[in-house]
């Protein structure tokens, strides 16, 4: 699959404030600072379509990207920003709640997880709650330029582990190198049309 056009649509903080429901929607999740920005502008040829932030823990709104007038990309806020307050994880995991159980267009979830670490509690938590959910997703290991081969291959196989990994896809992607995208887009075509 190739992307075209990508245009931001809205930010939203509450569910009234979401685009009307319609052309199906592929949610990225992950910690903050994991590289979900850098992802999508990568996956969308737009260099700043997603910011890229100084400032981790900073967004806090889903945002929603029209791709090619037929899909979306919903951009979820990070979690697990060490500087949170209890409100504002609390606020974060409505907001979640909110847009993961109820929407109709939601078709999808691209997991991200760091691929130099151990996947997180919240990471596993995550995970746990797609599950539950029974919503299709696909992990995805970023800044595979961090590792050598043999050190990712490592730390693929641990995060399969740690997440429990069992049909679910994992790929490994370096928005620095620019690799791995093909395959990524490829399989969220499959995810579209699945
Ligand atoms: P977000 O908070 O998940 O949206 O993460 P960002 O996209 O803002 O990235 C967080 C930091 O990781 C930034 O300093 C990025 O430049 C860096 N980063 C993102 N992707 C990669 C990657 O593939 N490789 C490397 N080496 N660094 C990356």
């Amino acid at each position: 699959m190739t992307i075209k056009n990508a245009e931001f649509i809205c930010s939203a903080a509450k569910k009234n404030q979401y685009p009307s429901e319609g052309p199906v929607e592929i949610a990225f999740a992950g910690r903050s600072n994991v590289g979900k920005s850098s992802l999508i502008n990568l996956l969308t040829g737009r260099r700043k379509l997603a910011k890229v932030s100084q400032n981790p823990g900073k967004t806090r709104t889903i945002n929603f990207f029209n791709i090619d007038d037929s899909w979306r990309i919903v951009d979820l806020p990070g979690y697990g920003y060490a500087k949170v307050s209890k409100a504002e994880s609390e606020s974060w995991g409505k907001m979640m709640e909110d847009y993961l159980e109820n929407r109709e267009s939601l078709k999808s979830v691209v997991q991200l997880v760091d691929c130099r670490h151990e996947p997180t509690a919240q990471d596993v938590q995550m995970l746990e709650y797609l599950r539950y959910y029974n919503l299709a997703h696909i992990v995805v290991a970023t800044k595979a330029d961090k590792l050598s081969k043999n050190e990712l291959n490592k730390n693929l196989a641990m995060i399969k582990k740690t997440l429990q990994l069992g049909d679910e896809k994992l790929l490994a992607v370096s928005a620095l190198k620019k690799t791995g995208v093909d395959i990524l887009l490829d399989e969220i075509g499959r995810l579209i049309n699945g």
